[in-house]
């Protein structure tokens, strides 16, 4: 089956294939670190974990690359506001944002570049453009000059009739209307961290921070870009046109931007002040599953609008997919010695196919969990009746498991011990009771030996694997 996505360059659905068979290199513009990320970041994050995980579930290798925006204009007030180094203001949210990953089960990738450890590479970019005639020097600063590419706005379709010649707009952030030569380098300022360069003393633009960082790890020509809708413009425009210029070759194939979540109707933004982070959703309802469910639930072209209520049913949908799964690993384990009615392969086979095109129709998350729901109805209802067999139900648990293996909702299976170590860990119990600890500390070193570990604690003992 085949893959299609929405490719923003161009505005239509493309089928895709990575460039170098069988590899997939994806860039994601990652957190700017200046603050705990709200849940909207997060379901952008969350978003490019599904693509991740369904590009996965395809076959393919991925090199994924997040950076960390570790210098703006953002996290230098921050840092400044706080009396910190902007190293260790930064490297503060970028704890918490891995920690907040890691809850919601979002996969690592394979590098999170800083942009301060970047900083060569972007001058690099900078004294090309440069040298092509594509950027000027001014007072210390350099400015990209759009008229030198005709290609730009190609991707955000504006319109250039807006720009005059040579207006600048120094700000990272600014708007349609605002459309300018934009800074590559800025002249430093008082009282701000900068780098030395050819130009001076200053520090990089943050649009030239994702160019550097996603070539020097993904190659001048990739495959995939993302990011949430408002990173179109000006933040993917300028990318496309510093690297493009910088390169002359195309710089990425397949542009793809997500929706917002929204409360009432708005954008959830830091600066409007309507947002929740993880920690302030989960003091209200501690699921991490229902959260990541609810993000993931609707197709990400399309706006998410949160709401509690809405975490709700995202609880309830986890904990039916958690209970049937542990049925069926429960049949799967023992269960139903009557003959199998239920046609445990045909089903499984219908359920992944169904499953793998609603994801590969432009990863529509909310019809692939439309085929895992009737399903598992289907399945609960033959554990009822007796009519799954133990080979069926591991057929399902298997399919199952390969479903979660993009949704990401259900616990790792639990992991079975041979049984002769389980009845050693049962004689030691023993040992311990009639308090022979001798010949329980014997059997702990024993089992030690073989890397398993075990923990006495008041739920009882505990092993992991050393
Ligand atoms: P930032 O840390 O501001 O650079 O944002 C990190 C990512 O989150 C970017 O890709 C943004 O486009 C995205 N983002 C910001 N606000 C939202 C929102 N309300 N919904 C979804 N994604 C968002
Ligand atoms: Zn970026």
């Amino acid at each position: 089956m085949t893959l299609r996505v929405f490719n923003t360059l161009g505005r239509r659905l493309e089928d895709f294939a990575p460039r170098e068979q069988e590899h997939v290199r994806l860039y994601t513009c990652g957190p700017t670190v200046y603050n705990v990320v709200h849940i909207g970041n997060l379901r952008t994050f969350l978003w490019e974990d599904v693509l991740r995980r369904h590009l996965l579930a395809k076959g393919w290798r991925v090199t994924q690359i997040m950076n960390l925006t570790d210098v703006d204009d953002k996290t230098i007030r921050g840092a400044a506001q706080a009396q910190m180094s902007l190293r260790d203001f930064t490297s503060k949210y970028a704890d918490l944002f891995f920690r907040d990953i890691d809850r919601l089960g979002i996969q690592r990738a394979e590098g999170y570049p800083r942009a301060t450890d970047h900083v060569a590479e972007m001058q690099e970019i900078t004294a090309k453009l440069l040298e092509r005639g594509n950027a000027y020097e001014t007072e210390g600063s350099v400015y990209f000059r759009i008229a030198t590419f005709p290609d730009y706005g190609k991707l955000s379709r504006i319109d250039l009739t807006q720009a005059r010649r040579g207006d600048r707009v120094a700000d990272d952030e600014y708007e349609k209307e605002d459309v300018k030569d934009f800074a590559l380098w800025k002249a430093g300022k008082e009282g701000e961290p900068t780098w030395p360069s050819p130009w001076g003393p200053g520090r990089p633009g943050w649009h030239i921070e994702c160019s550097a960082m996603s070539m020097k790890y993904l190659g001048a020509h990739f495959d995939l870009h993302t990011g949430a809708v408002d990173n179109i413009f000006p933040h993917h425009e300028n990318e496309i046109a510093q690297s493009e210029a910088a390169t002359g070759e195309r710089f990425v194939d397949v542009w793809l931007h997500a929706e917002h979540l929204i409360v009432d109707g708005e954008k959830m933004a830091k600066s409007k002040g309507n947002f929740f982070t993880l920690e302030d959703v989960l003091a209200r309802r501690n699921d991490a599953m229902a959260v990541r469910y609810l993000l993931l639930s609707v197709p990400y072209r399309r706006k998410l609008n949160f709401t509690f209520d809405a975490l709700a049913g995202a609880a309830a949908a986890v904990d039916r997919l958690r209970s049937a799964a542990a049925r069926i690993d429960e049949v799967a384990s023992g269960g139903a010695k009557k003959p199998a009615a239920f046609p445990a392969a045909a089903r499984a086979e219908k359920f992944a196919l169904d499953f793998m095109a609603a994801m590969d129709d432009d990863l529509n998350t909310s019809e692939a969990l439309g085929a895992l729901f009737p399903y598992l109805r289907e399945l609960n209802a033959a554990i009822d009746d007796g009519t799954l067999d133990a080979e069926g139900a591991a057929i399902a648990g298997a399919i199952l498991r390969s479903a979660d293996g993009v949704l990401g909702l259900l616990p790792a299976a639990a992991e079975v011990l041979p049984a002769e170590i389980e009845a050693q860990i049962a004689a030691r119990l023993a040992a311990r009771k009639r308090k022979d600890f001798t010949e329980a500390d014997r059997i702990r070193n024993e089992l030690a030996g073989k890397g398993i570990v075990l923990e006495d604690g008041p739920a009882g003992t505990r092993w992991k694997k050393a």
